[in-house]
């Protein structure tokens, strides 16, 4: 017997992951009217739905033929981890194996959702534990939507997921025709229906996809993980910066299409010595002049992979104030999650190993189990 006929192929066609109009494509293809194809888009993404039988305003014999030729695959969830400060961090299957983390952030009152983009990433920053882990493979769109739907179900009453943002495993301008997709479902108002303003996107500075991006007229935010402000110090600490120096990468910030009353988002993370130094942030406020910005200084979260220190709190707010000194938007930004290995530049599946062994004894869990942790007021993680 050969393995072709040993090995069952999947031919159903893969609804989540369509957008709007390849879903009426979709319907039409099956003789059905093409709002038929919105409905679907709306029960799949806006209400979450991963059983035909529960559409109850299709007909029943599309319902069944949907059965029979269609599939809406969904991540499994392999469960979470809870920090002390309410951050939480969830590891994810995806159908092919592949695990990836997606963390929520409890902020002012509403939950941010950090999403990743990639399995592992390509870009190899000095001081990030998911480029430590090298590239695996690209997420697909329906993969990168489906975190949000996983994490809305694990919401507790009153709970709700205010922003998005794209900046978890991987480099999502790497991955930009799936990321771009998933990102006209998560603010189509048909779909997971999020403000744009609402929605960020994190680059390490990808000239030609921040281009693209700017020309797509998604207007998502766009936040920029700057790390250094002379070539000689990017190019070791953010290597893609030996394709796109600083020069390129400002030149296409500065002609970005950005909407009235928004600002890029500038991302320093602080390591002691090495980009803290007075004369850096000095750097800094000389490559910012006539972009409207703001910068947010992230004091690294220290690992032992990591050869990288974390400044004390005085170099921190000296750096600050150095930038405000010279008329720049400086926010400190304290780190969430970092007793989970939750915070920026942590997610990596390689820190997940023990939890991996101990839950493969139990086998994954369903989504459905987080509505009983809830109720339990436990927790699956740690
Ligand atoms: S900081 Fe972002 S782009 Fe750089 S290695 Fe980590 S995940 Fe990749």
């Amino acid at each position: 017997m050969t393995a072709l006929m040993v090995g069952k192929i999947d031919t159903k066609v893969k609804l989540k992951g369509l957008s709007l109009e390849e879903m009426e494509r979709y319907a039409a293809a099956l003789g059905e009217p093409s709002y038929r194809g919105r409905q679907l888009f709306q029960w799949i993404y806006g209400r979450g739905c991963r059983h035909f039988e529960e559409m109850t305003d299709l007909p029943a014999a599309l319902r069944a033929t949907l059965a029979e030729q269609a599939s809406i695959t969904s991540l499994t969830c392999f469960g979470r981890q809870v920090s002390r400060d309410g951050t939480r961090k969830y590891l994810f299957g995806c159908p092919d194996g592949r695990q990836i983390e997606s963390v929520l952030i409890p902020d002012e009152g509403r939950l941010t959702a950090c999403l990743s983009t990639q399995v592992g990433c390509a870009l190899a920053c000095a001081f990030c534990l998911t480029g430590k882990m090298g590239f695996v493979r690209h997420l697909q769109v329906g993969e990168i939507v489906d975190q949000v739907l996983a994490l809305r179900e694990d919401l507790a009453p009153g709970e709700r997921i205010g922003n998005l943002v794209l900046m978890g495993m991987g480099e999502p301008l790497h991955n930009y025709e799936a990321t771009v997709k998933a990102l006209a479902i998560l603010v189509h108002p048909l779909g997971l229906a999020y403000p744009p303003r609402r929605v960020m996107l994190s680059t390490v500075g990808l000239v030609p996809e921040i281009v693209r991006l700017g020309a797509s007229g998604l207007d998502v935010n766009l936040a920029v993980s700057l790390h250094a402000a002379t070539d000689e110090l990017r190019d070791r600490l953010v290597p893609i910066n030996r394709r796109y120096p600083l020069k390129e990468l400002m030149a296409a910030l500065r002609a970005y299409p950005l909407p009235p009353r928004r600002r890029i988002t500038f991302e320093y993370v602080l390591m002691e010595g090495v980009n803290d130094r007075p004369e850096d942030a000095r750097e800094l406020a000389r490559l910012l002049p006539g972009l409207r910005c703001k910068v947010n200084l992230l004091p690294l979260n220290e690992a032992s992979a990591i050869p990288f220190q974390r400044p004390a709190r005085q170099r921190v707010e000296a750096f600050q104030q150095i930038l405000k000194s010279a008329g720049v938007l400086a926010t400190i930004r304290e780190s969430r999650g970092w007793d989970i290995s939750a915070a920026c530049g942590m997610l990596t599946i390689e820190d997940q190993k023990q939890d991996q062994k101990r839950l493969d004894s139990t086998g994954p869990l369903p989504y459905d189990v987080f509505r009983g942790v809830e109720q339990s007021g436990s927790s699956l993680g740690s």
